[in-house]
């Protein structure tokens, strides 16, 4: 495969890197410069300064109480030597960021982005570029999602079943992002909501910048009969959950697509309700952004076949 030229200024060392300004993107372990699309852990690292959006540096400074972030506005252009930068929202969770790098081509690294507009977290917005470097992580036919409102309905349906049955109902949720839209989701249908300690930490961030998430409390271990509970994803696989009895597991995931997996998360019941884009958004995005040349960097490598079938060059790291 030849690469056209500038084409080829991204490469992967256990990680992204833009070459020309050895600009790590979501670096790993100790870099000197790199960008933050957001907070989540799997996309962190103990750099010496990074880049991030300004509502992503409370969650970076929280979760790693660090401050040496240059916190940008979205769509605000800045310099890194000749190149001129900018964030741009991806929809993931509150803050999560795009990078779009200009010399002679336009370079785009998209972090982990949805298309579709979730309830707290800024819509995502598609640049036109040359050189497109992606997550694919549902980059399979199989992994399709439905309408937001149609699952968010089914949610709130089960929800309503288990509490008929005096069930606690109980969803696990990531804690940054996906925990703080579950809350609004049930606070905004009239649920008594409760969270663990460690969504509530996120929650208080969220609040901070302007999100509302309706009313809630903190999970204190205290009677839970009538409520539903908000936890994160790490209480999935514990048979019982200290102090809670007669409870009924929720996992909201884009795995709860694959119709195979909707009922094996430990027992619990899935709905496909996802922060990342599914295979047509994904497929969506390249035929906007129009790229000359593709980079899957995370997610299903097979998805570089189905981009070829469009006529688009793409190779996955
Ligand atoms: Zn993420």
């Amino acid at each position: 495969m030849t690469l056209k030229k500038g084409t080829s200024c991204f490469s992967y060392e256990k990680g992204l890197v833009f070459k020309p300004l050895k600009l790590w993107l979501d670096g790993k372990g100790s870099k000197g410069l790199s960008f933050v699309s957001h907070a989540h852990t799997d996309h962190l690292g103990r750099h010496k300064k990074v880049i991030l959006s300004e509502k992503t540096e409370p969650f970076y400074v929280f979760r790693l109480k660090r401050r040496n972030a240059l916190p940008k506005p979205f769509r605000e252009t800045f310099y890194l030597n000749n190149y001129k930068v900018e964030l741009f929202p991806s929809g993931h969770v509150l803050g999560s960021s795009q990078i779009m790098i200009q010399g002679e081509k336009k370079f785009v690294y998209t972090g982990d982005f949805k298309l579709s507009k979730g309830l707290t977290s800024e819509k995502a917005e598609v640049k036109r570029c040359d050189v497109l470097a992606m997550e694919a992580t549902y980059g399979d036919p199989n992994y399709v999602f439905p309408p937001r409102k149609e699952v968010i309905g089914e949610i709130i349906d089960y929800v309503d079943d288990c509490l008929k049955r005096n069930e606690t109902p109980v969803i696990f949720a990531y804690s940054l992002g996906k925990g703080q839209e579950v809350m609004k989701i049930l606070s905004s249908h009239g649920f008594d909501v409760c969270v663990h300690r460690e969504i509530y930490q996120f929650a208080k961030i969220y609040e901070r910048v302007g999100v509302n998430l309706g009313g809630y409390s903190v999970y204190m271990g205290e009677k839970t009969s009538g409520k539903v509970l908000v936890f994160p994803t790490s209480f999935m696989g514990e048979r019982k959950i200290r102090g809670l009895r007669n409870y009924k597991g929720i996992v909201v995931t884009g795995w709860a697509a694959a119709p195979w997996k909707k009922e094996v998360f430990s027992g619990n019941k899935g709905f496909p309700l996802s922060d990342h884009a599914d295979f047509y958004q994904l497929i969506k995005y390249v035929e906007e952004a129009n790229p000359e040349k593709v980079y899957i960097v995370y997610g299903f490598k097979s998805f570089t076949n189905y981009l070829a079938e469009l006529g688009f060059e793409a190779k996955a790291f």
